[in-house]
């Protein structure tokens, strides 16, 4: 058997001598190709010094190339136990450079995981089930600027698209207002099924988001509230989708022409209406 680049065996290798079969309901598709991982980490920026998260390690592909490309320190959270004794080895490889948390990656507090002042990056290739409610949770943290400089992320194709959608765009809808308003979010490149194992039914992107410094004021609670409303009844006019929160009048405050669409409207005019509730 020939090692890896890194000098660890091949992922097909591990996979087989811990059984990790992978298992549909923990979005298990891994990724195997070295060159492929190393191209998702490096989207994420130099790495010199930075601590990075990473949801969802699986046999340890992705966790491999952030760790050969100088990551100071990856924190790994994996709720498949059949995967620990593989980032183990990891963790022997890389001495002190690797800390792996066995659990479900939602209910871990991840503004309090890093607690030495190192920048924090993002870097997973999420599970798809959870993968939504993730970037979520991420973008609407309490505190902003939030702790982390960047979140590089592998979402289905269509997830993608709606995450770095602006207005006038078929993807654009409550996901692209909350990235837009609090991040600057590019698409970085698509990877076909046939990359992973096993192959999933579409086509994924690596996105990339950086936190903008300095969001519009509006509170977030307000913004959810009014992208509910108008993107719930995205085809009719914007006085008919948000009448129960107060239709016309809600519109003439914020200076926003009744007969729109909800995809019309631009993040800044999203954040006036929702300051105007
Ligand atoms: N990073 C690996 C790769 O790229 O080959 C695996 C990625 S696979 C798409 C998603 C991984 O997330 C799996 O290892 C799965 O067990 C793990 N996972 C699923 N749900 C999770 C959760 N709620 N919290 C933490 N990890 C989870």
């Amino acid at each position: 058997m020939m090692a890896a680049i890194d000098g660890l065996p091949p992922l097909r290798d591990v996979i087989s001598r811990h059984g990790l079969d992978a298992r549909k309901a923990l979005g298990q598709n891994f990724l195997l190709d070295l060159n492929l991982t190393q191209k998702i980490a490096r989207t994420a920026g130099p790495l010199d010094g930075v601590t990075v998260i990473e949801v969802g390690p699986g046999p340890g592909g992705l966790t491999r190339a952030i760790l050969s490309l100088g990551a100071k320190k990856v924190i790994a959270i994996e709720r498949d136990s059949r995967c620990l004794p593989a980032l183990a080895e990891i963790s022997d490889h890389y001495p002190g450079r690797l800390d792996v948390i066995e659990g479900d990656a939602l209910k871990v507090d991840f503004e309090t995981l890093v607690t030495d002042g190192s920048s924090v990056r993002i870097i997973s290739n999420l599970p798809y089930n959870v993968g939504t409610q993730l970037l979520l949770n991420w973008l609407l943290v309490k505190s902003w600027p939030p702790f982390y400089q960047s979140l590089t992320l592998m979402f289905q194709r269509e997830v993608g698209l709606r995450i770095v959608a602006q207005e006038d765009d078929d993807h654009y809808g409550r996901l692209g207002v909350l990235c837009g308003w609090r991040t600057n979010a590019r698409m970085a490149f698509d990877v076909p099924p046939q990359a992973f194992t096993p192959p999933p039914k579409v086509t994924s992107s690596v996105v990339h988001l950086e936190p903008n410094e300095n969001p519009i004021p509006c509170r977030t609670e307000a913004l959810e509230r009014v992208t509910h409303a108008a993107f719930g009844q995205r085809r009719k006019m914007l006085r008919q989708s948000v009448k129960s929160l107060g239709g016309e009048a809600l519109l003439a405050k914020a200076d926003i022409d009744p007969q729109r669409r909800a995809e019309t409207l631009s993040v800044e005019e999203f954040c006036r209406l929702a300051n105007c509730l």
